[in-house]
């Protein structure tokens, strides 16, 4: 079985899905720009894209994107490989995997074979890649501290080189994204998430906090509401000093940037409150869950961490923090 695949080249529309197919030996498959998959007879079996025409000039020397999910993710659509191709592609300095782990549902969705499967495909990436992109392993823990048993197992699996920590739902509630939003229930809501969030902080079990401001990319789809990050300046203070006290990163997550809310997660003020308070480490990540959104926003996202006084961002290679000038 052999895996070929070709990707767009910059600046061109893509239409239609993307997937790596597996292919009969002998027989040469390729998709075109439109998505629409061909196949030729021929036995020779190589890339279908040419490196140097698909390679993007990046405005930075080190691009690094330390947020991404494969098909090993409940959302994932594309595979390691793709990820990694299309990483390669734009000459990303590395690539970090980071599937889903939900705590809280760890043992009823048996999340562990996922979690086995990321890890075994990004290794399996490494050695295919070895020549022309840093790949590293990683997990998004989700609510560790709602089932700390199921996130100690999670851990346990594998030599991580990164964890990211979040918190995607409340304790008994569906995540924020199914969540309807009204004037009676945001503020309960949001100050429970806030405390919740320290909580998650404080069980240490990470390496750096995703998406701090993750409710408020649906309540901000809520215009009627008019409520912003700035409302919990002070929660968000609390969160902030106690990363910056415990030497955690903090993440900014370009997923934001295609979305309603328009800015990263968070956004350029908190992520400058987080200098002023002593922050050291930010990672940067686009949150993709499909080939094309790979390092998307990041180019944005760096000269912002300069404006807000870091002239380094972090990637983590086996639980250590890596700093990288921008
Ligand atoms: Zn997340
Ligand atoms: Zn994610």
């Amino acid at each position: 079985m052999y895996l070929l695949y070709a990707l767009p080249i910059s600046g061109r529309k893509v239409c239609g899905k993307f997937s790596e197919r597996k292919v009969a030996k002998g027989q040469k498959t390729c998709y075109n720009l439109s998505g629409s998959l061909h196949k030729s007879g021929t036995g020779t079996l190589s890339r279908a894209y040419h490196s140097g025409k698909g390679a993007i000039a990046l405005k930075y020397k080190f691009i690094s994107d330390s947020h991404t999910h494969s098909e090993n993710s409940f959302d994932g659509k594309d595979s390691v490989l793709l990820l990694c191709e299309r990483a390669a592609q734009l000459g990303l300095y590395s690539l970090t995997i980071t599937d889903h782990c939900e705590c809280h549902e760890y043992y009823a969705n048996n999340v562990r074979q996922d979690i086995e499967g990321s890890v075994r495909d990004t290794l399996k990436a490494r050695g295919v890649y070895a020549d022309r992109l840093r790949i590293y392993t990683g997990i998004e823990l989700g609510q560790p501290t709602q089932d700390p048993s199921a996130a100690a197992e999670a851990l346990s699996l594998a030599e991580y080189d990164f964890v990211l920590g979040s918190l995607h739902n409340l304790r008994g509630e569906q995540d924020f994204y199914f969540l309807h939003y009204t004037a009676d229930n945001v503020h309960d809501l949001l100050d429970r998430y806030f405390e919740e969030l320290l909580e998650l902080v404080k069980s240490d079990c990470f390496d750096s906090l995703a998406h701090l401001t993750y409710p408020f990319r649906y309540v901000a789809a809520e215009p009627s509401l008019r409520i912003t990050p700035k409302d919990y300046a002070d929660q968000i203070d609390t969160v902030l000093e106690q990363l910056a006290h415990q030497q955690k990163a903090l993440e900014v997550n370009t997923s934001g940037l295609r979305q309603k809310i328009g800015v990263t997660l968070p956004d350029e003020a908190i992520l400058r409150r987080f200098h002023e308070l002593g922050g050291q480490y930010v990672t940067v990540g686009s949150d993709a869950h499909r080939w094309g959104d790979i390092a998307s926003g990041i180019e944005d996202a760096l000269p912002m961490l300069q404006r807000c006084g870091f002239s380094h961002f972090t990637v983590y290679q086996k639980r250590t923090p890596d700093l990288f000038p921008i």
